[in-house]
């Protein structure tokens, strides 16, 4: 394995963690807040690196680097942080399992029911094709094989333990809050720091969705709504409000936190964290009123 960087992981304070899925839990679940981030893995397989072709370097401007770092402070908090540690090039969780373009694998007829959305058609599926900076990530056809490990042995794990804690909170608390948590490239952002994806207000509550806007521009955040980012799989999938489960995707801009073109944590990434810990802070003391008056 090819940690790209033990030396980040360590001075960020961030688990080290040998499964697909790194969950932080807290010491007493205090909360219906979920924390997710799907896109901040960096632990890359030898050899997967070396059947790409892009470099390493290129392969990591892929992740929404150190999100995962950026919402450390959930646990603490009494919200659990889950985070994959594979990274997003090599399968991607906010797609839906079959989202597949049939014509990057062999045998591109057993590859069952793919959908071939507009993101899979454009190289962005469960299984990219490119890299960010649009080249071809793969010489040849990716086999049956390799298609089969990427989805048994980190996708599906990583929807399974975020499945398992949306359950229990819902069982504790009647209601589960998922946040799932992402970076954007500044040069995407408009400007925006913050954009709060909710499927155009399918996914979550509008009360949800009014607090983490109303907090975030208290904190002197530039935020706007689901342009040019409404959410991906996870936000679509967990968030049917009408279960109780509501689904909030935040895209911050790596601008205020990463030199992007060598992945290299800057100054902001700190303050940033500080800033995020009290936004969760006050979204979590909101919902302590309403859960006590609901009991
Ligand atoms: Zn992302």
């Amino acid at each position: 394995m090819t940690h790209s960087s033990a030396h980040d992981l360590e001075t960020l304070n961030v688990t080290a963690c040998d499964e697909p899925v790194c969950v932080a839990a807290p010491p007493k679940r205090a909360s219906a807040y979920i924390f997710a981030s799907p896109h901040s893995g960096r632990i890359y397989a030898d050899r997967f690196v070396r059947g790409c072709l892009p470099p390493l370097n290129i392969l990591r401007r892929s992740e929404d680097a150190y999100v995962d770092a950026l919402f450390a402070d959930a646990p603490s908090l009494g919200a659990p942080l889950i985070c994959a540690t594979f990274p997003r090039v090599f399968v991607d969780p906010n797609r839906a399992r079959d989202e597949l373009d049939p014509d990057m694998f062999e045998e591109r007829a057993c590859v069952p029911g793919a959908q071939v959305t507009a993101r899979a058609g454009a190289g962005l599926g469960v299984i990219p094709r490119l890299a960010a900076d649009g080249r071809a990530l793969y010489a040849g056809r990716v086999s049956q094989a390799e298609l089969h490990h990427r989805l048994t042995q980190f996708y599906d794990p990583y929807h399974a333990r975020l499945r398992a804690e949306v359950e229990a909170v819902r069982a504790t608390f009647g209601a589960a809050y998922v946040i799932d948590c992402h970076s954007m490239p500044a040069a995407s952002a408009r400007g925006a720091d913050i954009v709060l994806g909710d499927r155009y207000g399918a996914s979550c509550s509008r009360g949800l969705v009014a607090r983490a806007e109303a907090h975030f521009r208290d904190l002197g955040f530039a935020v706007v709504r689901n342009r040019p980012y409404a959410g991906g799989y996870t936000t679509e999938h967990y968030g049917r409000p009408e279960t109780g489960v509501e689904a909030l995707q935040i895209e911050i801009n790596r601008g205020l936190y990463l030199h992007e073109a060598d992945v290299r944590p800057a100054s902001g990434l700190q303050p940033l964290r500080r800033a995020l810990a009290d936004w969760m802070d006050r979204m979590l003391q909101d919902e302590r009123p309403q859960r006590i008056a609901a009991e």
